[in-house]
C-alpha cells in the first residue's frame, strides 16, 4: 500500500482540538482524547495494517448497532426485523424521542438511531426460549464478527450508562406505550446498555468491515458468517443513516458505508477492497469522530476507495 498512515494518523491527530469527548455518559468522559488509531483490513492480501492507537480498547457504543442488527437478521430473518423498524433517515438527533411522536411513527425509523436499535435488541430479547441469555450471544457473535476473543464488556462503562440512560429508558417506554415494543422494556435496555459497552479496538472494527466488506463471508477463514443480503442490507443503511445528520454530507465526501458511536469508533466497509476501523474519541456535536472522519477520509481518497468513483 503508497499511503504512509503514520504521516497520515501524525497530520490529522490535531484536529482533535475540535471536538470533545462525549460527557453525557461519564465514564466516557475520562477517556484522554488526543488519540487517534487506524486498521486496515486489506481483503487483496488479506493482511491488516495498522497506525496509531488501533489496540487502544475502547467503547463501541453505537456500532454494537451494526453487530445486533446482523445477529438480528441471522436469528430472525430480514422479513421479521424490519416489520418492526424502518430503513429512512431521521433528520433528528440519534437520541430524539420527537420525530416518532411528530411524524405518528408505527416504528421506529432505522435500527442505527437510539430508538430503532433499542428496537433491534428487544426483538432478540423476546426470542428467549431459544435465547435465554441474549447478552451472552450477542458477545459471542460480536467476538467472531471482529475476530477479538478478547473483545469484553466493560462494567464501570455498562453501569454509567444503564444509571444515566434516561432518554434511552424514555424511548424504550415510549415504544412500549404506543405497543410497538412486544419485549419487556428493562431486560432491552439492560441488553443494549451491555452491547454498547462491549470493550474494541480500530482492529476489531477493521474486521467488522472485512466481513461486511467481503460479502458476509470471514476473510481469515473462508466461512460465511452472514447472508450476502443482510451485508448488502446494512452496507446500504450505513451509507444513508450511519452518521446520523451528516450522513448525506459524507457519502458525498467519503462514499464509503461507514457507522460511528460516541466512543469515538468509526467501522467503515469498502466493498471487496477494505475493512476499516478508526478511533479518536472527540466528537463533533452530531456525535462522530473529528480526527477519525478527517484520517478516513485522506485513506479513501489515496486508496481510491469511493464507491461512486
Ligand atoms: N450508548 C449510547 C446511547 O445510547 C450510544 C449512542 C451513540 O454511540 N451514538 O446514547
Amino acid at each position: 500500500m503508497n499511503l504512509d498512515l503514520n504521516n497520515l494518523i501524525k497530520e490529522n491527530l490535531p484536529k482533535q482540538t475540535q471536538g470533545k469527548v462525549a460527557s453525557y455518559i461519564p465514564a466516557l468522559a475520562e477517556v484522554n482524547p488526543n488519540q487517534l488509531g487506524v486498521a486496515l483490513y486489506d481483503l487483496k492480501n488479506k493482511e491488516i495494517i495498522q497506525a496509531g492507537d488501533s489496540d487502544v480498547r475502547f467503547a463501541i457504543e453505537s456500532i454494537s448497532k451494526v453487530i445486533t442488527l446482523l445477529w438480528a437478521i441471522k436469528k430472525l430473518g430480514m422479513q421479521e426485523v424490519f416489520t418492526h423498524v424502518g430503513s429512512r433517515q431521521t433528520g433528528f438527533a440519534f437520541n430524539s424521542i420527537l420525530n416518532m411522536e411528530i411524524n405518528k411513527l408505527k416504528h421506529p425509523m432505522n435500527p442505527f438511531v437510539n430508538a430503532g436499535a433499542i428496537m433491534t435488541t428487544s426483538l432478540i430479547v423476546e426470542d428467549k426460549k431459544r435465547d435465554p441469555e441474549p447478552f451472552a450471544e450477542i458477545l459471542d457473535f460480536a467476538q467472531e464478527i471482529c475476530n477479538d476473543p478478547d473483545l469484553y464488556l466493560d462494567d464501570v462503562i455498562y453501569h454509567s450508562e444503564r444509571r444515566t440512560g434516561n432518554l434511552d429508558r424514555s424511548l424504550a417506554y415510549y415504544m412500549k406505550s404506543k405497543n410497538m415494543m412486544i419485549a419487556e422494556v428493562e431486560p432491552s435496555l439492560d441488553t443494549y446498555f451491555e452491547q454498547c459497552s462491549m470493550m474494541v479496538t480500530a482492529k476489531s472494527l477493521a474486521n467488522l468491515g472485512a466481513v461486511l466488506a467481503n460479502d458476509g463471508i470471514k476473510p481469515w477463514d473462508g466461512e460465511r458468517l452472514i447472508s450476502s443480503e443482510s451485508a448488502t442490507y446494512t452496507k446500504s443503511l450505513m451509507m444513508t443513516t450511519g452518521l446520523y445528520n451528516q450522513s448525506g454530507t459524507y457519502s458525498r465526501l467519503i462514499g464509503v458505508p461507514t457507522k460511528s458511536g460516541v466512543g469515538g469508533g468509526l467501522v467503515s466497509a469498502a466493498p471487496h477492497e477494505y475493512g476499516i476501523g478508526v478511533f479518536s474519541p472527540a466528537l463533533d456535536k452530531e456525535g462522530n469522530s473529528v480526527a477519525g472522519l478527517a484520517l478516513l477520509q485522506d485513506i479513501v481518497d489515496g486508496l481510491g476507495l469511493d464507491i461512486f468513483k
